[in-house]
């Protein structure tokens, strides 16, 4: 294995370790990351904040966490015998099956030994006359790389509200993206969930058949659709088995979303209604992410959305036997899709149980926590335990968490004070050599994660063996680019109607966080296109810096 010489001239604490590269997070990224990586013959350590792999998939394991992607594709293809081998249970795994597949990964492809875990990467500094960072790490020790690879996560850095009170409740508090790793058992326990998004709708029915009472806090009410999960039969996976490459061919060049599905050749409104129910109601029987993809303009056109928004209203309402319930239950605030669409298992039917309570904390917000109970502004509830499923400081908080300083000392946080800014959502000009798997300016969230982070991890990974190739030390974004594609990703989100919810895609979720839309939206197939093409034109966009000279000089 190489190393990159370390930096000349440098005074440097004894504990000081060079790699060719430091990657941050041992999630799906990361692991891969380090695979390809090795596979070029590459020293890397990556250093995971938990006590083991996994990533999200190590944090979230709250009660009913499961993934929202089906199994059969929300799973590496890089390796066919081990889309052959593995044996997924469900058409949705649950999070102990992903958590599981992780660990057997990081086993069978022998990562552990590069892996350092309950290590927290405190500063990254690049020093401009080596071209090399320095990072620093919660033990204490720094090690210099070349280049630093943030597979840090998009929905890692869990958000406690600020509810006044909070620390003087006398019962357990739980947060779904920071769960025990011990049980946690409910049974006889007034339990109360805050948040009613992705991890608060599938949590609620779990905890519903647990708990003597729950009541569910919610602020604003989300659109879900069934999950229909059911046990794999040996067909289905064999079925997948013996067309994974062509699956996995559309899934990244054909589809939007990164999920092979049925593409609609038409408009919701081009059917008249009774035509349109039924396909509505073939897809909300079929399950899953798919239902919005019945019709090929339900995110760009707003009366097209509101026939499917009206549909799922119209559901809720008929499951829901409390006509008041069910009206607080139905969305009325954004346009469906505009906010991540949740996926659920018996969630509003919750509501008909009797042991189950809904308290609209819009209209009696939560005023504080007392030791025993929620006090609203019209009534007090007593719980026993809260479990706080009120998301994420999402796509940049992970990044922001560190201490990153880039040229002349700017910090990433300085940069993106305004929004993030990145070319690609792979780099952003200022810090040379630091790459962002799933970043903002990147199909990411909007996608099958698995599919993009293999993408990012090929594109990075191939540009590094370019650069060695050529004996180039340094790459970096170039301020235009970048400005352009943050323009474009910009214009591509407000042709859509995604930016007229309050979603955490845009920051909104978070006081104070700039209201920018952060994913790409034009779609995974043709974001690699776009990637390639910029590859394929010597990095265009990308400013590269030779090893001898140590100047600057254009990639093109
Ligand atoms: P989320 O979608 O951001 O939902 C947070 C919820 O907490 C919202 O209902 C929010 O209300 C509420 N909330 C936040 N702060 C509050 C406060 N101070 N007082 C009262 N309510 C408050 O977070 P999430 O449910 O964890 O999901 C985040 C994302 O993770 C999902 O969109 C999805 O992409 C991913 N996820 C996926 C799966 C899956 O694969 N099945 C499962 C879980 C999560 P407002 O809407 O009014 O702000």
């Amino acid at each position: 294995m190489s190393a990159l010489p370390s930096m000349p001239g440098k005074s440097r604490p004894a504990a000081t370790e060079a790699y060719d590269v430091v990657v941050v997070g041992a999630g799906f990224a990361g692991m891969y990351m380090l695979h390809r990586l090795r596979q070029q013959g590459l020293s890397a350590r990556v250093y995971e904040q938990g006590g083991d792999v996994g990533g999200t998939w190590y944090w979230n394991r709250y009660p009913g966490a499961r993934c929202d992607v089906e199994s059969m594709q929300y799973s590496y293809s890089f390796d066919d015998e081990l889309q052959q081998e593995w044996n997924w249970s469900e058409r949705y795994a649950p999070q102990p099956e992903i958590l599981k597949y992780a660990k057997h990964v990081a086993d069978r492809f022998k990562l552990r030994s590069d892996i350092q875990l309950n290590t927290r990467v405190d500063r990254a500094e690049f020093d401009e006359s080596g071209n090399l960072w320095s990072v620093t790490t919660s033990d204490g020790k720094t090690a210099t790389a070349r280049h630093v690879v943030l597979a840090t996560g998009c929905l890692s850095n869990a958000r406690m509200p600020d509810i006044k009170g909070l620390g003087d409740f006398k019962g357990k508090v739980y947060h779904t993206g920071h769960w025990p790793h011990e049980p946690v058992d409910f049974t006889g326990l007034r339990v109360g969930v805050i948040g009613t998004g992705s991890s608060g709708i599938q949590s609620v029915p779990v905890i519903a058949e647990q708990a003597s009472h729950l009541t569910v806090f919610q602020r604003t009410a989300n659109f879900s659709i069934p999950a229909r999960n059911a046990a794999l039969t040996e067909e289905e996976r064999d079925s997948f088995r013996a067309n994974y490459p062509e699956i996995r061919r559309i899934a990244r060049e054909e589809m939007r979303n990164g999920i092979v599905q049925e593409v609609p050749d038409r408009g919701a409104l081009d059917d008249g209604d009774a035509e349109r129910r039924a396909k509505f109601e073939s897809r909300w029987a079929k399950g899953g992410l798919t239902f919005m993809g019945v019709y090929n303009n339900l995110v760009f056109d707003k009366a097209a959305n509101d026939t499917a928004a009206d549909f799922v209203r119209g559901k809720i309402a008929e499951i829901v036997e409390d006509p008041q319930t069910a009206k607080l239950l139905q969305p009325n605030d954004h346009p469906i899709g505009s906010k991540r669409i949740c996926i659920d298992t018996d969630y509003f039917a919750s509501f008909n149980r009797p042991n189950v309570t809904l308290v609209d904390i819009k209209s009696d917000p939560i005023q504080e926590i007392l030791p025993h109970a929620v006090r609203t502004s019209a009534r007090e509830i007593e719980v026993d335990a809260l479990v706080l499923a009120t998301g994420f400081d999402a796509m940049t908080g992970s990044v922001a968490k560190i201490d990153i300083r880039g040229r002349n000392g700017q910090t990433l946080n300085q940069k993106w004070a305004e929004g993030p800014k990145t070319y690609l959502g792979l780099m952003s000009a200022g810090f040379p050599n630091l790459f962002i798997i799933t970043g903002p300016g990147s199909p990411s969230v909007l996608s099958n994660m698995i599919v993009s982070i293999e993408q990012h991890v090929e594109w990075i990974t191939d540009c590094i063996a370019w650069m060695r190739d050529h004996d180039l030390v340094a790459i970096e974004a170039s301020r235009d680019a970048e400005d352009k594609w943050v323009a474009h990703v910009n214009e591509v989100a407000h042709a859509t109607l995604y930016p007229q919810a309050n979603s955490w895609y845009m920051g909104a979720n978070i006081p104070g966080k700039p209201q920018i839309f952060m994913p790409y939206i034009g779609g995974v197939g043709l974001y690699r296109q776009i990637c390639n093409d910029v590859a394929a034109k010597g990095y265009e966009g990308f400013a590269m810096t030779a090893a001898e000279q140590r100047q600057e000089m254009a990639a093109s």
